[in-house]
Parts: structure tokens; C-alpha cells; sequence
């Protein structure tokens, strides 16, 4: 029912941003509205139908141009087809204004006949208040590797790796059940097996409508064979600039924090996103290590996040102090598989999550992890993982042997004494040489021992 309605909704649409323009048929200025509250009408296409094929030559952003309120040309793609002259904006349409959409003078058909022309008509996008929805990041446990899927308020999807081949399966049962059938965006951080690896299930079994890659190349077979299905596929595919814009959905700001093509180590060519929904923020490092983190640093004042999945699995080799402080994530999600070879999560990390009162999510502990969030509000599916307590080198702290006489130390007595008499209170016997309190001036007779 709910998906009829929907359908009908679309066909109505669909209806209305349809124009035809005859050369008999005289069209007065229109007034056609379209409602925002989803995503894809603010991109919406028009669609002019012309009385004859169109000379695709003759027809420019001169002709064939949207107006704003202001009055000012808003950046636009044409493109034709046969009688048809299609037209979309660049970005996104601002709810609450009006459009003019003009056809002027020079359209010629292909026999060089004059279509026509002085033709406009308005439209304005309602202003009407989204329906505040919820976006879903959700952590799949793939073992010892990454992958996330980013379910927008709107309803896109976007995944970030993959996992390892083996957990292919699982990822396609995970999006299913979430009910994913295309994937708008799909990341592959770096050619790293257990990130691209389930990314060939996912190429087989999704339609995917862009692949942003690192660019990094990696002789593997996993690689080629990923980049071999995106070919045959047809797939939208793009290498990552540092600075790039995802446009996933008009409520999220999406950037690309970090992208190097041509790092030394496929660690460091990882893609670092970071996602903004109202408040509530998302940094996503791959297994970006030490370096990018400081260019992060370096280039980007304010990382500070709400959530951090950290670099590497929890490895030593990323999460510094001084980007753990830069970014005070209120939760980080670790991404590994409990035992593996490498000794992920390193207890160094964990620590110094700790230091900023970051709660630690971890996938081999939890399973998957799902957080949800308004924008404002957030949670997260699952208990943080508190990290069992690092038996210490030297478990019982081995009561001091009595030190040697004339060194030991009275607690609360102060270091400095102006005289042998203060100092016998503390020490009847006085102190040695080596003792914090010992000064050469209260050893008169020079033998080591002051005070004695
Ligand atoms: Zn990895």
C-alpha cells in the first residue's frame, strides 16, 4: 500500500515537471510546485518537450537557463534528447524559493527551423519542514576488518569497505536485512584485502550508483579483480580528493578529510570521511595511520567528533595522543576480531581513549554495532566494552626492601631542614648522602652522613 502510494506520488511528479512546448501552442507563465520532503525533488530534472527534434548544437546556457528569486542564474546541467531538452541543478534546490525556468531565442530544430522560444514559467519548491528522520551508522563485525553502512536520513545508503572476502556473505545478508537493495555511494578506503575484499559480494549482489576509490594502486588479485567488476559493471567510479564533497543527502555534510593516490603505504592512502548530521558527527579513518593523522591536524583546526571509528583496528600505529585530544570522541568503535595475529586493539590506544573519557564500542566484543541518531539525539545499540585491566609487569607492587639506614625516606617529612635539630625530629640518626634531605652544610665532619 505505503509503496503504491509512493509510486503514484512519483508518477504525479513526474507529471507535473513534464513541459511541452508546441510551436502552436502558446505557453502563459505556470505556476507548478513540487514538495521537498524528499531528497530527489530538490535535484529534480525538467523535462521540455520541443514540437521538433533539437540541433543539440544550438542550445547553450544562454537559452535554456533556471533564475532564482534573486534573479540570479542558478548553475545548471542540460542535456538533450531527440525533441527533448533536459535540465537539472548543479546542487540542490533551496526549499522556500521560487524558480523561473526560461527558454530563449537560437533553438533550432535540425532542419535549422527556430523552436519555440520567449517561453517561462515558474516554480517554487514548498517549504516544507522535512520530517526530522533518523540516520543509522551501522559497524558490521567482519572479523579483523572494516565495514560501515551509512543509511541517511533520506534514505540513501553509502557503505565504507567491505571486510574480507570471507565476510562478503555476511555484509550482503547484513544490508539485506537492513533493507538496502542500491548502494548510492560505495568507499573503499584502501586496497587492504580485509577492506575491499567483501566489496566484490557487495558489487555482485547491489546496484551501486558511485565507487569513490583511493586510487592506490595494490597488485593483488582481490584489487584487480574489485576493479574488473566495477569495468563490467559500468559502475560511476572516482579517485578522492582531500576536500571532496560526498553528496549523499541535502540534511548531511559529507567530506572527505584525507585521500593521497599515491601514499607509500596503502595504510596511508586511506580515505577519511567525516560525516556531520546537525550535531551529531562521525569520523571515519580507515586505517589511516600516524602521518595523515598529524596532516589532518595540520590541515583541519576543528575535528572534535562525536564518534570515532579509530584508525587501524586500535593499532599503535594511528590513534596519536595529540588527535585523540583534536578529535574527543563521546564513543570510538573499534573494528577487529577478538584474537587476532596483530594484537588489536593495543593497549595503548585503549588508554588513551581513556585519558579523554571516550566509551569504547568494540565489534569482536559486540557483534555489529548500530548507532542512531536525530541529528541532535544519539545511541548506540550496544554496552561499551570495558577493557579488561592490563595485568601489569609487576602485578603486587613487592614491599620496598627496608632501605639501607640513613636513606629512608619519612613520609610527611618535609625535604629541606634549617637545622640538625629540625631535621633529628624527622631523623634521630640523621641522613645520608643520596638522601633527598642531605646537604653537604649539616655533614660538618664530611663523612656522608649529615646530622648523625
Ligand atoms: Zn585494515
Amino acid at each position: 500500500m505505503k509503496n503504491t502510494m509512493k509510486k503514484a506520488a512519483i508518477l504525479f511528479f513526474a507529471f507535473l515537471l513534464t513541459v511541452s512546448i508546441t510551436s502552436t501552442q502558446a505557453l502563459a507563465a505556470e505556476w507548478v510546485e513540487f514538495d521537498s520532503k524528499n531528497t530527489d525533488e530538490l535535484q529534480k530534472e525538467w523535462e521540455i518537450t520541443f514540437s521538433s527534434a533539437v540541433d543539440e548544437s544550438t542550445v547553450n546556457m544562454e537559452n535554456v537557463y533556471v533564475k532564482d528569486s534573486t534573479g540570479e542564474k542558478v548553475s545548471t546541467d542540460y542535456r538533450v534528447e531527440g525533441d527533448k531538452v533536459f535540465i537539472k541543478p548543479v546542487s540542490n534546490y533551496i526549499p522556500g524559493q521560487t524558480y523561473t525556468l526560461f527558454i530563449g531565442p537560437g533553438i533550432k530544430s535540425g532542419k535549422g527551423q527556430d523552436l519555440k522560444s520567449d517561453v517561462r514559467f515558474s516554480f517554487s519548491v514548498n517549504q516544507v519542514e522535512r520530517p526530522k528522520s533518523d540516520m543509522l551508522v551501522h559497524f558490521i563485525d567482519v572479523g579483523q576488518g572494516d565495514s560501515i553502512l551509512i543509511q541517511a536520513p533520506g534514505g540513501k545508503n553509502m557503505l565504507v569497505d567491505g571486510g574480507t572476502k570471507a565476510s562478503g556473505t555476511k555484509v550482503v545478508s547484513f544490508l539485506k536485512s537492513k533493507g538496502v537493495s542500491t548502494l548510492d555511494v560505495v568507499i573503499a578506503t584502501h586496497p587492504d584485502a580485509d577492506h575491499i575484499g567483501g566489496l566484490i559480494s557487495v558489487l555482485n549482489n547491489f546496484k551501486v550508483n558511485q565507487f569513490i576509490d583511493s586510487g592506490r594502486v595494490h597488485t593483488t588479485q582481490t584489487y584487480y579483480e574489485m576493479l574488473q567488476l566495477i569495468d563490467d559493471k559500468n559502475i560511476p567510479f572516482k579517485v578522492a580528493k582531500t576536500g571532496d564533497a560526498i553528496d549523499l543527502d541535502a540534511l548531511l555534510k559529507t567530506t572527505v578529510l584525507h585521500a593521497d593516490e599515491i601514499a607509500s603505504s596503502t595504510n596511508d592512502a586511506s580515505i577519511v570521511t567525516r560525516l556531520e548530521y546537525g550535531s551529531v558527527s562521525f569520523l571515519l579513518t580507515g586505517d589511516a595511520e600516524k602521518s595523515v593523522e598529524s596532516k589532518i591536524l595540520s590541515q583541519y583546526g576543528n575535528i572534535q567528533s562525536t564518534y570515532l571509528k579509530a584508525g587501524h583496528h586500535g593499532s599503535n600505529s594511528s590513534s596519536t595522543a595529540a588527535f585523540i585530544n583534536a578529535v574527543k570522541p563521546l564513543g570510538t568503535i573499534l573494528s577487529y576480531a577478538e584474537g587476532n595475529s596483530y594484537g588489536h586493539p593495543h593497549s595503548e590506544v585503549v588508554a588513551r581513549l581513556g585519558t579523554v573519557g571516550s566509551k569504547i564500542y568494540s565489534t569482536a566484543e559486540s557483534g555489529d554495532i548500530t548507532i542512531t541518531t536525530d541529528g541532535v539525539k544519539h545511541s548506540v545499540s550496544v554496552a561499551p566494552w570495558t577493557p579488561p585491566v592490563e595485568p601489569s609487569p609487576n602485578p603486587e607492587p613487592k614491599p620496598d626492601p627496608k632501605p639501607e639506614p640513613g636513606l629512608e625516606v619519612k613520609p610527611g617529612a618535609p625535604s629541606k631542614f634549617k637545622n640538625c635539630t629540625e631535621m633529628r625530629v624527622y631523623y634521630p640518626n640523621g641522613v645520608k648522602v643520596g638522601h633527598p634531605s642531605y646537604e653537604k652544610k649539616h655533614d660538618r665532619d664530611g663523612d656522608g652522613w649529615a646530622c648523625e
